[in-house]
């Protein structure tokens, strides 16, 4: 029997039509350019169904509502379909499959995110292949995860970073490997895929707006001007550092701000600027101060992750010292464990 697959059109360039102000998403335009688009009818395709979110999205705009609006249209439809296409702008493309991967517990189908850099309704659209490759892939019985395909490469979903702003191969995963790549047949990385899942106890977990903060370190960064920001009503901080967890020494002010964070409740996570590698706290004496202050080590976790998993795991209601346990633990193959 066929795979029936369901589409959830979120906006972004794939979908857009030129205006007079720019491009801008047009549902009814896209609605008939995918009815009219003969190889979605060939036979090796599944069966799919499109829906579409209450407003289509610059994904620039794209909140943590939003987020929840996808994931519920997925739970709601979770047993009708054996996958799902996300169409979305590429701009947070990352952070929205971060966030989805969390959302999801134990989930056993594939959630496939596409988009495009050129609109399908120009003639060098690379919407075409995303579209058609993400169905079949979808419908291959294989992913059990969130995953990103674009340009011929399906990235994990947690591990995915928008890569460039204008090539067709906008998105990377440099610290693991691919999923799979689409050349003259689909090949699968069996050996890195996700293996476990369940349809009985998959469960969404909506997001609630929890107020978060990233800071990237810099030469000559003032850790003062963050204090007013370090309040009680921050519950989380992403802190991206240079190479393996090092921050500079020579600003007295960083140690002070981090330990107010922590007496104020605030979660604090260190990843590395680099994309590729792992933080390892107390390696330089440049990191010894952020691990004495107690702050996570993110491993080799993405920023879009650790925003996305920050989200999750306080909207499961969960304490300070369990989400500072968490944070610094795979839960869906985000980090470590190559
Ligand atoms: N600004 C667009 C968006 O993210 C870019 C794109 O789709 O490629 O929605």
């Amino acid at each position: 029997m066929k795979s029936k697959i369901l589409i959830i059109n979120t906006g972004g360039t794939i979908g857009m039509v030129k205006t007079k102000k720019g491009y801008a998403p047009n549902g009814e335009y896209f609605r008939k350019a995918l009815e009219d688009m003969g190889a979605l009818k060939a036979d090796i395709m599944p069966k799919w169904d499109m829906i579409e979110t209450g407003q289509l999205l610059d994904s620039s705009n794209m909140t943590v509502e939003d987020w929840n609006e996808i994931g519920k249209l997925v739970a709601d439809n979770y047993r009708k379909y054996d996958g799902f296409v996300i169409l979305h702008g590429t701009d947070t493309m990352a952070y929205t499959a971060s966030a989805l991967s969390f959302m999801f517990e134990n989930l056993d189908k594939p959630v496939i995110l596409t988009g495009s850099q050129i609109p399908l309704c120009e003639v060098r659209s690379d919407g075409r292949d995303n579209i058609i490759s993400s169905l079949l892939i979808a419908a291959s019985k294989k992913i059990k995860e969130v995953a990103i395909y674009f340009g011929g490469n399906l990235l994990r979903g947690n591990r995915s970073m928008k890569y460039s702003a204008d090539g067709l191969t906008a998105f990377v995963s440099p610290g693991y490997p691919l999923l799979a790549e689409a050349g003259i047949s689909i090949r699968y990385n069996e050996a890195y895929l996700m293996k476990q899942g369940s349809e009985e106890d998959f469960a969404f977990v909506p997001f609630e707006n929890v107020p978060i903060g990233v800071i990237k370190v810099f030469p000559g960064i003032q850790f003062s001007l963050f204090e007013s920001i370090m309040t009680e009503d921050l519950k989380g901080i992403v802190i991206e550092t240079f190479g393996s967890g090092n921050i500079p020494q020579n600003d007295e002010a960083l140690l002070p701000i981090i330990e107010k964070a922590f007496a104020n409740g605030t979660v604090v996570t260190v990843c590395t600027q680099c994309p590729q590698g792992t933080v390892s706290l107390g390696a330089y004496e440049t990191s010894h101060a952020l691990q004495e202050a107690g702050a996570v080590s993110g491993l080799d976790i993405t920023t879009e992750a650790a925003v996305a998993k920050l989200y999750y795991l306080f909207s499961k209601g969960l304490s300070k010292e369990q989400i500072k346990k968490l944070m610094g633990i795979s839960l869906r193959g985000e980090m470590g464990n190559l």
